[in-house]
Parts: structure tokens; C-alpha cells; sequence
């Protein structure tokens, strides 16, 4: 429950600031045990609303895949979340000679584990919860490599697919991510999560940002969508490290069945697209068998 989570100020130590979020500022810090962490501050006392919500959300979840919570304190206003060592997807995966750090079976395990997390987000957690802001940005990933979802702060749950709790919450989410049918209909499903995670795994895939800097007027949506009708679908893996990449036939082969996959999920109709339990069974699969 939340108050096992409770944590007195003097139990942990801020240190320095390693972020800045919609929450707050965010400082990695060390508990009395020596466990490392991330702490999330509250910027206004005003937010003490939003805290308290999310708390008993974050409560209620854990699971390897996702930044679990490890407690809060009232005090502060502070959140107190597991220690991810690499940052976010988003700062890495665009870096130069982000090839070398990110090999195809990285890749392939990264967004295997966000599948797992954001699964169950939508099938295990009681209540059901929609993410509703899946990004490069907010999955993190540890000092392994290995991901996890973050960021719940924009979360509402459950029934999925039902009213939400929290149905005062404005419309959001990220562009270049953002859920056509969600945006057009305001409609809120597990589908949108769906869209978004399907356009993190064409960024895994092309090693393209899901709006390009020096050319947001396309997608990368748009842009791996007019490859595939142009039946050119390979062309849409980072050609840096396709080159690298030994077994190549084979590779291309398993890789454009994970395109296929992604452009499954970034569909237009949210009926369309497969389940993030569909989709995190075909990604194991692609792991176990070939990376
Ligand atoms: P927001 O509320 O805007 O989503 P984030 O949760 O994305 O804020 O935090 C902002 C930044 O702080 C992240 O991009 C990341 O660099 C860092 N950060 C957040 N949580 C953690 C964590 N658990 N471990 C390590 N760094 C983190």
C-alpha cells in the first residue's frame, strides 16, 4: 500500500540535479539502506493534488519493466523512483555512434522489455492503466542497458477503454507520437499506447527521431509509410548498422517482419492495431530466435 512506501526526510539525501520534468526537478539521491534513486521533486506546494493521485497509482504497480516506484515523502513533496543509470532512450538512441551502443539485438531487447511494461500497464494492473505518453523520453534504462517504462504522470485508470477517473486531465501526449484516432475522436484506449509504442520501435528500427529537426513536416510515420507502399521496406533500417551487421540476409529477413509489425501498430484505426500483449509475444519470439 502507499504508506508502506511513506519515507521520512530524514531517510534519504538529494543530491544533484539530473533532470528537469513536468513534476519537477529531478535529483539522484541515496537512501539510508545506500540504495541509489531518483528523486522526483514537486516544484509548487499547489501540486499536492496531482502528488496524492499520483502516489496511489504508483502504489498500486510494479513489475521489472517499468521505473517502480520505491516511496514518497509527504514532507518534500517528493516522489522516489529506482535509479536508471543510462537516462532516457530519447538522449541516447540520437547521440553519435549510437550504432555501437545500440547493437540490433539491443534494440530488439529494448523494445521488448517497454512491450512488457506497457502490458502490463493495460492487462495486470488493477486498476488498468493507459500510459497515454509512451516516448523514447520516457523509457529509461539502467545501468544494463535493459528498459523500463516511466513516467506516469500523465496516467488514468482504469476501466481501459471506459470512463477514466481522471477524465479532467487535458488532452495530451508527445507529436510525432500522438495517436491520430485518439486526437481526432478524444477517444481513449490501449490502442493509443499501441500507436505511440509503434513509432518508438520504427525509431529503433531507422534510427530516426519521430519528428525530424530538419524536417517536421514529415513523420517518421509518414515517412516509413510511403517507404513500405514503395515495397522497399528494408530501406527503413539504419543503413550504419545494417552494414555492421554480419549475417545480413537473415537479418533483413527477421528485421522486416518487425517494420511489418511496427507499421501494424501505427495504423490509423485503433481496431486495426494488434494488442501490447501481441506485440510484446512477437518481439519474444524475434529475441529468442535470433538476437
Ligand atoms: P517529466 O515529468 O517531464 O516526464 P521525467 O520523468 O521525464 O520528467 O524526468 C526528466 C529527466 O530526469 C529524464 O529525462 C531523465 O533524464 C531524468 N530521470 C527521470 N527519472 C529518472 C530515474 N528514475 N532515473 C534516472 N534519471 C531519471
Amino acid at each position: 500500500t502507499s504508506e508502506e512506501l511513506r519515507i521520512a526526510t530524514e531517510n534519504y539525501a538529494a543530491g544533484m540535479v539530473i533532470g528537469k520534468g513536468g513534476f519537477g526537478d529531478v535529483y539522484k539521491g541515496v537512501l539510508n539502506d545506500g540504495q541509489v534513486v531518483a528523486i522526483k521533486k514537486a516544484s509548487r506546494r499547489e501540486r499536492a493534488t496531482t502528488f496524492d493521485i499520483e502516489i496511489e497509482l504508483l502504489a498500486k504497480v510494479h513489475h521489472s519493466c517499468l521505473v517502480n516506484l520505491v516511496g514518497y515523502c509527504e514532507k518534500d513533496i517528493c516522489l522516489v523512483f529506482e535509479f536508471m543509470a543510462n537516462g532516457s532512450l530519447g538522449d541516447c538512441l540520437f547521440r553519435k555512434r549510437s550504432a555501437e551502443l545500440f547493437s540490433w539485438n539491443r534494440r530488439m531487447k529494448i523494445a521488448l522489455q517497454a512491450a512488457r511494461g506497457l502490458e502490463y500497464l493495460h492487462m495486470y494492473a488493477t486498476p488498468p492503466i493507459i500510459h497515454r505518453d509512451v516516448k523514447a523520453d520516457n523509457i529509461l534504462l539502467d545501468e544494463g542497458w535493459d528498459a523500463h517504462v516511466a513516467d506516469f504522470g500523465l496516467s488514468i485508470y482504469g476501466p481501459v477503454g471506459g470512463q477514466s477517473h481522471l477524465s479532467n486531465h487535458a488532452p495530451c501526449g508527445t507529436v510525432g507520437y500522438l495517436d491520430p484516432e485518439y486526437f481526432r475522436s478524444g477517444k481513449l484506449t490501449p490502442k493509443s499506447d499501441v500507436f505511440s509504442f509503434g513509432v518508438v520501435l520504427l525509431e529503433l528500427l531507422s534510427g530516426r527521431r519521430a519528428v525530424e529537426p530538419d524536417d517536421p513536416v514529415s513523420s517518421t510515420v509518414a515517412w516509413a509509410e510511403e517507404r513500405a507502399e514503395l515495397g522497399d521496406l528494408t530501406s527503413i533500417l539504419n543503413p550504419e548498422l545494417m552494414r555492421a551487421q554480419a549475417d545480413e540476409a537473415t537479418c533483413r529477413s527477421v528485421l522486416a517482419d518487425v517494420i511489418r509489425l511496427a507499421l501494424q501498430c501505427v495504423r490509423k484505426t485503433g481496431r486495426d492495431r494488434p494488442t501490447m500483449s501481441e506485440v510484446a509475444s512477437f518481439l519474444q519470439t524475434v529475441v529468442e530466435s535470433f538476437f
